[in-house]
């Protein structure tokens, strides 16, 4: 997922990641999502939970990094050592 500049800095998404992809960017002064960290919440949840949680809806797919669902998978064991 991608967080865009209408991020009004609520914080509510980055607890919520089950991958602790989320954090604040203080430069850009929004949060943002780290690409390899982020599984779009395959493995944990049935959707995005940040998507769930932002009152704004300023969390969108990040085309520039699709992966297939199996690859998805695959990170979240990774980064879980599964
Ligand atoms: Fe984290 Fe899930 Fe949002 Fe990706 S979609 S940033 S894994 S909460
Ligand atoms: Fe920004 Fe939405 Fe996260 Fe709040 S929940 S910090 S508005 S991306």
């Amino acid at each position: 997922m991608r967080i865009v500049e209408t991020c009004i800095n609520c914080a509510a998404c980055e607890p919520e990641c089950p991958n602790g992809a989320i954090s604040r960017d203080e430069a850009a002064d929004i949060f943002v999502v780290e690409p390899a960290l982020c599984t779009e919440c395959v493995g944990a949840y049935d959707s995005p939970r940040c998507v769930e949680v932002c009152p704004v809806d300023c969390i969108v797919v990040d085309a520039a990094h699709a992966e297939p669902r199996a690859e998805l998978q695959a990170k979240y064991a990774r980064i879980h050592g599964l």
